[in-house]
């Protein structure tokens, strides 16, 4: 072991986010109301643009529940959702003890696949169900097939969840993701590109449905002079604390895009030069990705290049990396479940890997992954 430890994509705080906070603490407002919480969703929704209507949540996983009951999936209704992803997209589906149905990627965006979706669809609408809901992610921040997948849910009258948890600062046609769903999600988790310490955000397409999400993710207390409940809500309002560390983050998310940018440019310039290591990138100029993570794919080699060995590579040189995520149809949770598509995703993490990506990767710690990663053939 030498060195700091490279982390795969660490907190990086930008300067002000003390400030809101000691603003929370001076107003004593550091629970679940706050100006904060208020600045927070408002600079979001600018951000955003297209009529987008913010509310802050303790996690992206709060917010994908939320976004299953607004569109009222209940026990037995079906939800298709990308098998590659993290299992977040996919939990939430459990918790309204749904059944999800998961879809396969495509080649070039790792998203989720249109063809297998629209089996998937032939299949539920087969057993006398429409399905309630699509979760589509925008993984490692690339956004999916947005037009396709969109035209299909139009076509069979299906909402879309749009899981853009790592994909803020993301754009397809150049409009942002989490502006694609007829609900969206972002996550603040703290690996994230920019972070609340923990927390996320719904988005909606109006107010109506605004008001609904912060009812049911504040108790669903219904507005009377004493305590009226007739459903069941939660308890996923994002702290006025939190909220303060987010308006500080916003402040240098442009910051933090390029130079996630810039770290893709790097590794490109080392991978080039492999033939049997891809660097996944954009596949054309319709996705601009905000390259949240680093990934490559290892093709068969003759230099037994491999991601086991690459991985403790870098372990023994005190850096992470990581696989990339298992996909939801391989997971013993969910071994039950249908799966559509040709198992691609499978594939891709059989010979993936994830690199270090961080906004706060020095100069140093990149000649230091440079060197390492021109010595691997043997
Ligand atoms: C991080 C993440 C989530 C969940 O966000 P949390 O804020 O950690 O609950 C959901 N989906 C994907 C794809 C993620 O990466």
């Amino acid at each position: 072991m030498q060195g700091e430890k490279i982390w795969l994509s660490p907190p990086h705080l930008g300067g002000s986010e003390l400030k809101y906070i000691q603003d929370a603490f001076d107003t004593n407002w550091i629970s679940q109301y706050g100006s904060n919480i208020d600045a927070f969703e408002k600079t979001i929704e600018d951000y955003l643009g297209y009529d987008s209507f913010v509310t802050a949540l303790s996690s992206g996983t709060a917010a994908i529940h939320i976004a299953l009951r607004l569109l009222d999936v209940k026990e037995g209704d079906f939800v298709l959702c990308q098998s590659f992803t993290f299992v977040a997209s996919a939990n939430p589906v459990l918790y309204q003890n749904a059944i999800p149905v998961f879809i396969d990627s495509e080649a070039s965006t790792w998203n989720m696949c249109p063809n297998a979706l629209e089996d998937a669809i032939k299949y539920c609408l087969q057993q006398g169900k429409k399905p309630k809901a699509i979760i589509a992610v925008s993984l490692y921040g690339m956004p999916f097939m947005v037009d396709e997948i969109t035209e299909i849910a139009k076509k069979y009258e299906i909402p879309i969840i749009e899981d853009s948890a790592e994909a803020l600062g993301s754009k397809y046609k150049d409009r942002p993701c989490g502006t694609f769903g007829d609900l969206s999600i972002i996550s603040f988790n703290g690996n994230k590109i920019i972070t609340t310490s923990g927390g996320g955000i719904l988005i909606s397409r109006n107010q109506q449905l605004t008001d609904k999400a912060l009812y049911l993710a504040t108790q669903a207390k219904e507005n009377r002079d004493y305590y009226s409940h007739s459903e069941v809500g939660y308890n996923y309002r994002m702290s006025n604390i939190s909220a303060g560390i987010g308006r500080g983050q916003m402040e240098v998310l442009e910051d933090r895009i390029l130079k996630r940018r810039e770290n893709h440019s790097f590794y490109n310039e080392i991978f080039k030069n492999y033939d049997e290591i891809d660097l996944f990138a954009e596949p054309n100029d319709d996705f601009y990705s905000n390259y949240w993570l680093n990934t490559i794919t290892i093709e068969e080699n003759n230099y037994q290049i491999t991601k086991e060995k690459l991985k403790k590579i870098f372990i023994e040189n005190n850096i992470e990396t990581r696989y990339l995520w298992k996909p939801m149809h391989l997971q013993t949770l969910f071994g039950g479940y249908k799966f559509f598509g040709n198992n691609l995703c499978g594939i891709l993490f059989d010979k993936g890997l994830c690199l270090p990506s961080g906004t706060n990767l020095t100069d140093e710690s990149k000649s230091k992954i440079r060197d390492l990663l021109t010595d691997i053939r043997v």
